[in-house]
């Protein structure tokens, strides 16, 4: 299949080309088309000339064709999921899960009724707010989740009546690439630009004056740099960032419950999803048993390529985190007692077996940063005032968790977790309509749900006479 750029409606060649690495075998697998900067602004110059016939189309059109670019993604989700498991290394049913995942998001917006506000209407005034779209939206999406972080984002900008700009990371370009292809097909030329790049050209999306809206999901590093892009114009934006996230094991836990859902939390996607469970706060009184459990569980981990049936875990996306994961891996030796996993696993791919390390300090590497990887590292705690306030001093404030006996023990502690989400007793539960995002490093804005999509247009508050005074 050919992998090719999507501007103005046409599938054209790129300028570089770009080799794409199975991280299950380390093999190039498939090659694409990879944009100069030249063709970043023709993207978004054809982005620019579709805006107006967009966001004046009715919106029910809008909602047809994200319906119909649900049923496309929906009907050919195998080959889709297939091509997802052989760039980003995931286990084939994770990768369904995604794709489907990305449909129901698509068919969610599809639905969403943006009307207009009316916040007073009496004999003094008739006050509306007024939702219109912003323009060029530029979406920047990374490795972990490629699919479900463009849909998030397409979905809710598009609905709005905005056009898009869409990048992936270099690495995990292909499956962008495929559904920018369907999306030509689907809307009129222009509303739907992917462009790739060879992790060089963000910024040229970033400080393009004519983006109206970047929408971001990545490391905090990277956040920083595309927030000083934005500060140029005051370009509205959303960053979803890095995270730290807890779990907090309260001392009338049933472990026997809690543990596979703690360390399912910590491995999903070889730990490389930004609301991973990052570390892990046990009680003294429970520790022995909750650590012998999570490692007994790491064991039964089945690692592999995400294409073999039976595999529960994959590789690492790509070499460059491969490394950082080994380089934690060196610092829970140092720092703790590794109880189970704790080295690479032979082979050409980027494995990492899952990993539990205990009798870590608070203060360990291992514990403040994020690793991105199949590690946890379990530390033992006697007062729960010191745990909030080791967690509420993480720069980050994605999402964390709280596992307990009595619910309203849980749920007070809940409350004074500084994140944007916190589950109590459950786990990465993620709805549509339930707005996303996080606080401190982690980011600004949300998406999904009303406040998601609000994101993607502009306000303007219209204060009228009324009717009867004129
Ligand atoms: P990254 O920041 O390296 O890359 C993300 C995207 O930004 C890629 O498309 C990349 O090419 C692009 N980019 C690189 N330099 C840029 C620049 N100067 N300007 C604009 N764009 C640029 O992140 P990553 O390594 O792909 O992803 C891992 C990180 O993403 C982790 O920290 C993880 O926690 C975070 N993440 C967060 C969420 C969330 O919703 N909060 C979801 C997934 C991943």
């Amino acid at each position: 299949m050919q992998y090719s750029l999507v501007v103005g409606g046409e599938l054209v060649p790129g300028a570089r080309s770009l080799d794409v690495v199975n991280p299950a075998t380390g093999d190039v697998f498939a090659t694409c088309a990879c944009a100069d900067a030249e063709q970043v602004n023709a993207a978004i110059a054809a982005a620019g000339s579709a805006f107006s016939a967009w966001a004046a189309s009715p919106a029910s059109e809008r909602s047809r064709m994200l319906e119909a670019l649900a049923d496309r993604i929906a009907a050919e989700a195998e080959e889709l999921a297939r091509l997802l498991v052989s760039e980003q290394g995931k286990p084939f049913g994770d990768a369904m899960g995604e794709i489907m995942a990305s449909a129901a998001m698509l068919r969610y917006f599809a639905g969403f009724q943006l009307e207009d506000e009316v916040v007073c209407d009496d004999e003094t005034a008739r006050i509306v707010i007024h939702r219109a779209p912003l323009g060029v939206v530029a979406i920047i999406t990374p490795w972990n989740s490629p699919v479900l972080m463009l849909a998030n984002k397409i979905a809710p900008a598009l609905r709005a009546g905005n056009t898009v700009v869409c990048k992936p990371a270099a690495s995990t370009p292909l499956t962008t690439l495929a559904i920018g292809a369907m999306c030509a097909e689907i809307f009129p030329a222009g509303v739907v630009n992917v462009v790739t790049d060879a992790n060089d050209l963000g910024d040229r999306l970033t400080a393009n004056p004519a983006i109206a809206k970047i929408s971001f999901t990545g490391s905090t590093a990277t956040g920083c740099k595309v927030m000083a892009n934005a500060a140029q114009r005051i370009t509205p934006l959303t960053l979803e960032l890095g995270g730290n996230d807890a779990a907090i094991v309260l001392d009338d836990a049933d472990i026997e419950a809690v543990a596979p859902q703690i360390l399912g939390a910590a491995m999903r996607n070889a730990g490389q999803v930004c609301l991973a469970t990052k570390r892990a706060y046990v009680p003294e009184d429970l520790y022995d048993a909750m650590c012998d459990k999570l490692a007994e569980l790491a064991g039964e981990i089945v690692v592999g390529n995400g294409l073999e049936q039976g595999v529960s875990m994959g590789p690492i996306q790509n070499r460059t985190q491969y490394e950082k994961v080994l380089g934690f891996l060196d610092i829970a030796k140092e720092d703790g007692r590794v109880i189970a996993g704790g080295e690479a696993i032979d082979g050409p791919g980027n494995f990492i077996a899952p990993t539990v390390v205990r009798d870590i300090a608070s203060d360990s590497r291992l514990v403040t940063e994020e690793q991105f990887g199949p590690i946890l590292p379990v530390i033992s705690y006697s007062d729960i005032e010191d745990v909030i306030a080791q967690v509420n001093g993480s720069p980050y404030g994605l999402g964390g968790s709280i596992w307990c006996g009595d619910v309203s023990r849980g749920l007070a502690v809940a409350a004074r977790i500084e994140t944007g989400i916190v589950w109590v007793n459950k786990y990465m539960d993620l709805r549509f309509d339930v707005p996303i995002g996080g606080v401190k490093s982690s980011g600004v804005g949300v998406e999904m749900g009303r406040e998601g999509i609000l994101s993607y247009t502009r306000r303007t508050v219209i204060n009228s006479q009324p009717a009867s005074a004129a």
